[in-house]
């Protein structure tokens, strides 16, 4: 039995305000889902490992948007910067310098989030602010022509505290704000905030979310 994807998705959609975008997480779902939640009119999926992306990538519409969620090895970028739209977790200078110079080869420009860690399981990657902010100021990213920041990404700690999980979040939008202000006051294109999921979407609306990444509820649990 299929799970009914399109009622979810429909049903996902249908909550969503007009100005955040929904991530469709297919990370481990089979094609026939991909397709279902095509055919009610998705075209932004998320994955998190290049082998299975590009299964998927060769046999799926080709005007499916890919965005990267998960940790990136340096090494897996060339495989996958020939048709990424997005790279969502880039969590340390290393991984954008490749993700440019793999760009370059590509003649391409590469949409890229910037991972901020706030949560508080120590397992999850990404920067803190500190961390975030010193990259900003070293300054080396203005001379990365092939890369563009789109904003910043981020996974609230996985508790059932609310207050906790919004906590987070607004400390992301505020980082967003300053780190607006500071460097991207003159750029309309950095203007995206990945936060929520499944157990903590309508939170991470109420805390200005721009970019919903949303698996489980739509596709149903994941079969590892
Ligand atoms: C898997 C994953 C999601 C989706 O999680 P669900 O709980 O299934 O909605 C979102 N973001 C990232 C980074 C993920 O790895």
């Amino acid at each position: 039995m299929m799970y009914p994807v399109r009622e979810s998705i429909r049903q996902i959609l249908s909550e969503l305000p007009q100005d955040v975008k929904l991530v469709a997480v297919s990370k481990f779902h089979p094609n026939e889902y991909i397709e279902a939640a095509y055919q009610e009119g998705q075209r932004i999926f998320g994955e998190s490992r290049e082998q299975e992306l590009a299964k998927k990538v060769e046999s799926l519409p080709k005007d499916i948007q890919w965005h990267f969620i998960g940790h990136l090895q340096t090494n897996k970028v060339k495989y996958i910067a020939p048709y990424i739209s997005m790279i969502e977790a880039v969590d340390s200078l290393k991984l954008l310098k490749e993700i440019d110079k793999q760009a370059a080869k590509c003649g391409r420009k590469i949409d890229v989030l910037l991972e901020l860690h706030l949560a508080k399981e120590e397992t999850k990657s990404g920067f803190d602010l500190d961390e975030c902010r010193e990259l900003l100021a070293r300054g080396e990213w203005k001379q990365l022509q092939n890369i563009q920041i789109r904003g910043l990404m981020m996974m609230a700690s996985f508790v059932d505290d609310e207050s906790q999980i919004r906590k987070e979040m607004m400390q992301a939008a505020d980082f967003f704000d300053e780190v607006k202000a500071q460097y991207f006051q003159d750029d309309p294109l950095f203007n995206e905030r990945s936060w929520g999921m499944s157990h903590d979407y309508k939170i991470a609306i109420e805390c200005h979310s721009t970019m919903v990444r949303i698996g489980t509820s739509i596709f149903g649990p994941r079969v590892y």
